[in-house]
């Protein structure tokens, strides 16, 4: 912890972090306008590159030392730059370490098991960096809101109660601790977008002939419930921030300053990793000589 560059990045992102056991109650606490200093985004601009160069570094660690994985598990409502985020914070590393999943509505055959079941079968290898796009936490969010998805989930009675979100808060509690015993290490990020900038944005997209695609009716629909998403956002933060698998809440008015914390919070979590290159042994370095003979009898 003396290296000065990892000081400054914990004092960067440190202050995103959702205390275990700690009551979150949006839009409290949290200012989807902070910039952490940064007044503009020619500021940043550097140390996202910068990130970004280390992304990449541990990266090829990470994939060498084939021992951990990291899980990045990206939530925020529509038009919170989830998308983007990817594009940007993913664009320096190898494509073949990184495996980006989206989440949509669940298919006949997803609903034909555990609610888990989906997010399970798309976690990162060891070795990779796997994002999830939307996540195992829409079982807590629009599936709360919208109880009508809770239905075609056909429960056991016991899982259909009142109590069926404290239940599953416990269950994603307790699978994000087995995940990240077997070295699976998860980065949650809350992109925390404001109702004025959503509005801001819904409009662009409808405005921009070019960013029409990324408009949906559902959309105005889905913003109706902001209030709804919010309380189900602040009991998720508030109960699922754990000492194993912490929330950061990312302030996401500003899409420059978005991707600059979440770059961040990837590299912070390599480096906690800290991978090596794997050693070559006695054996290993003999086998290197005889092959390194050969190939130079060749020549
Ligand atoms: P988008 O992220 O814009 O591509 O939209 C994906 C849609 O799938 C969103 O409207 C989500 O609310 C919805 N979705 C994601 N996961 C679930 C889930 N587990 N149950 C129901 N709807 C979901
Ligand atoms: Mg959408």
């Amino acid at each position: 912890m003396t290296d000065p560059k990892r000081a400054a990045l914990r004092k960067f992102i440190d202050p995103l972090r959702v205390e275990p056991g700690s009551t979150v109650i949006l839009p409290h606490g949290f200012d989807p306008r902070h910039t952490a200093g940064y007044v503009a985004k020619a500021d940043a601009d550097e140390a996202l590159r910068s990130s970004i160069a280390l992304l990449a570094e541990y990266q090829d660690r990470l994939s060498a030392q084939d021992t951990y994985a990291v899980l990045v598990v990206l939530q925020g409502l529509d038009a919170s730059g989830k998308d983007g985020t990817v594009k940007h914070v993913m664009s320096g590393v190898n494509p073949a370490g990184v495996h980006v999943r989206s989440f949509k509505v669940p298919s006949v055959e997803e609903l034909n098991h555990d609610y888990l079941w989906r997010y399970a079968r798309a976690l990162p290898e060891r070795g990779a960096i796997g994002i999830f796009n939307r996540s195992h936490y829409e079982e807590v969010l629009v599936v709360r809101v919208h109880p009508e998805n809770l239905e075609r989930q056909r429960l056991p009675s016991i899982q259909r109660g009142k109590s069926v979100w404290q239940r599953r808060f416990r269950e994603i509690n307790e699978w994000e601790r087995y995940l990240v015993d077997n070295g699976i290490h998860i980065v949650k990020v809350f992109l925390n977008v404001s109702k004025e900038e959503q509005r801001r944005r819904f409009l662009e997209r409808i405005k921009e002939m070019r960013k029409n695609w990324k408009f949906s009716a559902a959309d105005v629909l889905e913003r109706r419930h902001w209030d709804e998403y919010q309380q189900a956002y602040s009991d998720v933060l508030s109960n699922t921030s754990t000492k194993w698998a912490p929330w950061y809440v990312v302030p996401a008015d500003d899409k420059w300053f978005t991707r600059l914390a979440t770059a961040s919070l990837v590299v912070d979590a390599l480096m906690r990793i800290d991978p090596q290159y794997p050693e070559v042994g006695p054996a290993e370095r003999d086998l290197l000589a005889k092959a390194k003979a050969e190939l130079e009898a060749e020549g």
